[in-house]
């Protein structure tokens, strides 16, 4: 079972860096926030480097 990883919309800044990085997992949501909506489209070394990108650092795996 793939790890999830989950966006706290609060601190997110929307600036598409983990959406460019990783668009099978990240989308940007009606309010300009990231959210997760696939956590299997891609590999978690890539997710991993999104959530290491992500410039104050809201990306989590949850589980
Ligand atoms: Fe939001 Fe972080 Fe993604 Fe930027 S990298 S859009 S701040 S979750």
């Amino acid at each position: 079972m793939a790890r999830t990883a989950w966006v706290d919309k609060e601190q997110c800044i929307g600036c598409e860096l983990c959406v460019n990085t990783c668009p099978g997992v990240f989308r940007l949501d009606a309010d300009g926030k990231s959210e997760c909506y696939d956590s299997t489209g891609d590999s978690e070394g890539n997710i991993q480097t999104a959530i290491d990108m992500c410039p104050v650092s809201c990306i989590q795996w949850k589980g």
